[in-house]
């Protein structure tokens, strides 16, 4: 499951085979979505003894799978060494978005999310980054109801992509390869807190759709909101979009994820910052209700709050949309996403809020 076109061509090779067993295998595995060699018939019967002996196709265990009233669909899925992450389908008109996890919980402890709470425990193998995509695809197609495919995926669920690079960037290798899900490129989002130097060599790696969650324009609140912001600050952060850009095609936007917190950061003044450092950048803006959780200490802005923020921005020029929120009744919304993690970092320790009522 977790192998690109070159790990499979080496694995191939080792065995003797042709480079063309990639192709075919790539497709039973992704397109077809048979995790039983035997069924894999056109290779030959001696290469599927071979493959059964050295290899194995394993998905993840579903542990939970709920339906929203919006159509929202969430899984949770179980790791062997028991842990737990949680992977969402959000339908909608012209498209069908799964939202996968890219770590065992997080390390980034951003204030206003809830994954943070859960502390950080490991990175997804590509294999299991890949299987969220395998399973829903099985799962989605067992509904037997049209429309309900993956046309985006966006690394939005746990963790911080660009945290776990490698097995992230082969993973989307295989999202990416015409012979497994063959997404194209401008529906594969990564989304980061703002790790500027993996951003950098994102820019070289893959020409994927990228999302910074920006959330404020003033150093000190956001070492607050997204702590990472102390190591890689706004200096760091502005430059490193521009650059990233720079390497795109003029036409392409980068994505900029700006939660909006009550009180916090969704007033007037808020929004011309927020123009201003984005000056000179092609974005487009997501303006994300914040979505509460028990002990968050924060409250969402006001529909009016964030109507008027987004038209200041409009204004400007800055082509602004506001999130729905979807699977609220499942907490399958943005930072909802918590599965069960062993933390590593003991993180929990430093809160005292208890964790009451949230889905674990
Ligand atoms: N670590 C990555 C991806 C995971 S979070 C990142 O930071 O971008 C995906 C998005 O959900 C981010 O923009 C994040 O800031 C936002 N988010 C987290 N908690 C949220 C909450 N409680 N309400 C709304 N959005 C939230």
């Amino acid at each position: 499951m977790g192998l690109n076109r070159q790990d499979m061509g080496e694995f191939f090779e080792k065995l003797g085979e042709k480079p063309f067993r990639v192709s075919q295998v790539t497709k039973w595995i992704h397109q077809l979505n048979v995790s039983d060699f035997d069924q894999m018939t056109n290779l030959s019967k001696k290469l599927r003894e071979q493959l059964k002996e050295k290899a194995c196709i394993k998905s993840l265990d579903i542990i939970e799978d709920q339906i929203s009233t919006d159509g929202t669909r969430k899984w949770a899925l179980g790791l062997e060494d028991n842990n737990r992450i949680e992977v969402v389908y959000i339908p909608e008109d012209d498209r069908g978005t799964l939202c996968i996890s890219s770590q065992v919980g997080c390390a980034l402890d951003c204030s206003f999310c809830s994954t943070a709470r859960q502390g950080f425990s490991r990175n997804l193998t590509v294999a299991e980054i890949l299987s969220q995509i395998w399973l829903a695809t099985r799962l989605l197609d067992e509904e037997k109801k049209p429309g309900r495919k993956i046309t985006n995926v966006v690394l939005m669920g746990m963790g911080e992509p660009l945290l776990n690079f490698d097995n992230v960037m082969k993973a989307i290798d295989v999202m990416l390869d015409d012979f497994a899900y063959g997404l194209s490129k401008r529906r594969v989002t990564v989304s980061t807190a703002g790790v500027v130097p993996a951003m950098d060599k994102l820019a070289e790696r893959h020409d994927v759709q990228l999302a910074i969650s920006l959330h404020a324009t003033r150093d000190e609140l956001r070492d607050d909101l997204v702590p990472i912001n102390k190591k890689y600050n706004l200096e760091k952060l502005i430059p490193a979009c521009q650059r990233f850009m720079e390497k795109r095609s003029p036409r392409s936007r980068l994505t900029i994820e700006y939660v909006m917190l009550a009180g916090v950061n969704d007033t007037k003044q808020d929004a011309e910052d927020l123009i201003k450092v984005l000056d000179g950048i092609s974005v487009l803006i997501n303006l994300i209700p914040f979505n509460p959780f028990p002990g968050s200490g924060y409250k969402t802005s006001s529909n009016n709050a964030v109507h008027r923020f987004q038209d200041v921005l409009m204004k400007a020029g800055l082509i602004t949309v506001i999130r729905k929120t979807r699977g609220e009744d499942i907490d399958a919304a943005c930072g909802q996403l918590v599965g069960k993690v062993e933390d590593k970092s003991r993180r929990e320790n430093k809160f005292k809020v208890p964790r009451i009522g949230m889905n674990t």
